[in-house]
């Protein structure tokens, strides 16, 4: 067998942002012995960068609210695709998990009478959003760290151990789950990325928390991380995914300059009053207020600038609309002339805020713009466009328990689990989601775990030797390919010296540097960038059939050449290797994106079809799943799932009016 380090745990967390922190501190909660294992360094995940809030229907800052109102607000951001029952759940328990933080020691921003403060964010009724000022994610993690730390000190105390009940694995890659006999989850496989060892974590639960897949595209808000990995060790390990084309392009994402194109303005400029202009200086929104919301926004910019400080007698300003509305404006205003000289548009807060009330309220966007722009944001407006933000898609889960479909002990929180926000989510539902199901996955991987007692499944040495020799292919790639034309009679000619060492001591860190095609070693960074721009430019924030169809051969093409993505060097850190192992999943995830997409003839939140451009209420009672057809090797195989029937005491929340915008008849009728 593959030479590996092997250690044993009762439930194992991949990811260690909100969501996995939460789970891992409810399995070691319920007594069980649990492994954290995250790919950066503990405490650098997504989650630390989520700037606006975490959204929960505390009613501090306007009475008014409460669960019910926030469950109809996601599912109308969601368009009514959300799982019912997630977003129930989500709403009734967000409070909770709030308050919760609060007593393992979260320092929120407070209301002049000492609560919670709350601010305003799109597509929510009332201010509902926690904050620590526009650094929300980093508080969130520092105190989920914190009730770890201490939760390990309190294991030292009793039986001489910090690591014995919970224990951080830290730049540690997860490659494979693996299962026992049965199918059943049996533990996972990965790597170290410092010094390349080989690990297996022997385990009956694995919780998937690695969040969101937007490395895939060209401009991202998104980290080095999120390749998409827990979404494709899903699909690899049996479970499917669902809802997979609808991807979340936040509206404005930095245009200026290229290095940092992308990069997030959070949406809190916006609930504090901040406003979006064309180059004709056109508040231009006002013109862009769908149907199905028009009669919650204002409809001049004096009844919108009235809302900030009389909320119960002014309606919201479009700025203010959900995130998929924000986003399609900026682009049509952009297309059609109207756009700022690097292509976005402008993001006005200086006229609207003091200088101090900005470098009070938003300190990291004042300090971001300066440092990376050069721009003032008390003084000038910023050039904004969208940018490739938020998976709605993702592991089809039990909403209950966070049970992955078909692979017993396998479980999903955070972004990579589907169903919650539907085909668009709000902002600050991510933070409170993360809480409220990654708790639950934590207590039900612990259940799991538990009743299983003795008689755990091991995963057999053929799966684990398959796993290490898929780890260090491309290591080998130019010496296979060189034996394989020497073995067919050619000269190696083509093939770059990328061949490596497979695991030796020597060399250099970097990729194979043969780019051609036929049988050459692939670099992996070219990869990486041509799997980017398809995705931008032809599953991107408009999609249309031709498009898609070329992106999925293109996908096709990029796949096979993957299979030759080679490496040159050693083991110890080298990113040329991790890319190469990346890219599984990114193609795997994009392919899913794209072939959803494909089959989706309607435009719904993130989804926007230019041949299809409305939304059919037909298409609100059809999940898509995505599937390996025949295993690890196989092709995408996409079906249509029916959705869950809402209950209807959900449904009585809403007037019949407005559910008449949603579903169908037959729907209503029954
Ligand atoms: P993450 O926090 O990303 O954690 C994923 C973890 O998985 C990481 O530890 C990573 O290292 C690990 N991992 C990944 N793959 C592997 C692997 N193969 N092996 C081992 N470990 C792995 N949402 C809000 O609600 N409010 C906001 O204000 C907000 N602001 C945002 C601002 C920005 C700039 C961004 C990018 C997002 C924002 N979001 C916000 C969205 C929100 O932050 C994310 O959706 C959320 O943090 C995801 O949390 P998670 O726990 O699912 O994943």
């Amino acid at each position: 067998m593959a030479n590996v380090e092997r250690h044993a745990y009762d439930v194992v967390v991949v990811g260690a942002g909100g969501a996995g922190l939460r789970a891992a501190i409810e399995a070691r909660a319920q007594g069980l012995r649990t492994a954290v294992i995250c790919k950066s360094l503990f405490g650098k995940a997504h989650t630390v960068m989520a700037e606006g809030g975490i959204a929960a229907s505390m009613g501090n800052v306007n009475s008014g609210d409460n669960w019910q109102v926030h469950f109809r607000d996601t599912m109308r951001g969601g368009k009514f695709l959300n799982h019912w029952r997630m977003a129930e759940l989500h709403a009734k328990e967000a409070p909770d998990r709030v308050w919760e933080l609060e007593t393992w020691g979260a320092l929120f921003d407070r209301t002049a009478d000492g609560r919670i403060s709350q601010r305003n964010f799109g597509g929510h009724e009332y201010p509902r959003l926690a904050h620590v000022g526009d650094r929300t994610g980093l508080e969130l993690i520092r105190t989920l760290q914190q009730k770890i730390v201490s939760l390990q000190q309190e294991d030292h105390a009793a039986g001489g151990s910090y690591e014995s009940g919970l224990r951080v694995f830290q730049e540690c890659t997860v490659t494979r789950v693996l299962k026992g006999p049965g199918g059943e989850v049996a533990g996972v496989f990965g790597y170290v990325r410092e010094s390349g060892r080989l690990f297996v974590i022997d385990a009956p639960a694995v919780v998937l928390a690695t969040g969101g897949i937007g490395k895939s595209f060209k401009v991202t808000s998104n980290s080095w991380e999120y390749t998409g990995d827990g979404h494709a060790l899903a699909l690899l390990a049996g479970a499917p995914l669902i809802n997979m084309e609808f991807i979340q392009f936040h509206p404005t994402g930095m245009v200026w300059p290229p290095s940092v194109k992308g990069i997030l303005v959070t949406e809190s400029v916006r609930g504090d009053g901040g406003v979006l202009r064309n180059s004709e200086g056109e508040r231009f929104m006002f013109g862009y207020v769908p149907d199905v919301f028009k009669e919650k926004y204002a409809q001049s910019e004096e009844e919108a600038d009235g809302w900030y400080s009389d909320p119960d007698r002014h309606r919201r300003p479009p700025e203010l609309l959900p995130r998929d509305e924000v986003a399609r404006a900026i682009n049509s205003e952009v297309k059609a002339g109207r756009g700022s000289p690097h292509g976005g548009v402008y993001l006005d807060v200086s006229s609207r805020l003091t200088p101090e009330e900005i470098t009070r309220r938003l300190p990291s966007m004042h300090h971001q713009f300066k440092e990376l722009a050069d721009v003032d944001i008390t003084a000038e407006p910023m050039e904004v466009g969208p940018t490739c933000h938020y998976m709605m898609g993702g592991v089809e889960v039990d909403p209950d328990t966070a049970a992955a479909t078909g692979v017993p002990g396998l479980f999903a929180a955070g972004e990579v689990a589907g169903g919650m926000h539907g085909s668009n989510r709000l902002g600050g539902n991510s933070l409170s989601d993360l809480l409220v199901f990654g708790r639950r996955a934590g207590l039900h991987a612990a259940r799991h775990a538990a009743a299983l007692g003795e008689g755990r499944p091991v995963a057999d040495d053929a799966q684990i030797d398959e796993a290490a020799a898929e780890a260090l292919r491309p290591f080998g790639v130019a010496e296979a390919l060189a034996e394989a034309l020497a073995g067919a009679g050619a000269e190696p000619g083509g093939a770059g010296p990328g061949g490596g060492t497979g695991g030796g001591t020597d060399g250099g860190t970097g990729t194979g540097t043969g780019t051609g095609t036929g049988g050459t070693v692939e670099n992996p960074y070219t990869l990486h960038q041509e799997l980017q721009q398809v995705m931008n430019d032809l599953v991107g924030i408009i999609r249309r059939a031709p498009e898609m169809e070329q992106a999925l051969q293109r996908l096709a093409a990029l796949r096979e050449r993957a299979g030759r993505a080679g490496v040159e060097g050693h083991r110890q850190f080298n990113p040329g290797w991790h890319l190469a192992i990346d890219l599984r999943n990114m193609l795997l995830v994009s392919e899913c994106v794209a072939r959803a997409a494909l089959e989706r003839t309607e435009s719904r939140g993130g989804h926007t079809r230019d041949d299809h451009p409305g939304m059919d209420r037909a298409w609100r009672k059809v999940n898509l799943v995505c599937e390996l057809s025949d295993g690890a090797g196989g092709a995408v195989a996409l079906r249509r799932s029916p959705t869950t029937p809402i209950r209807p005491d959900l449904l009585a929340l809403f007037e019949r009016d407005e559910l008449r915008k949603y579903l169908t008849d037959e729907e209503l009728d029954a």
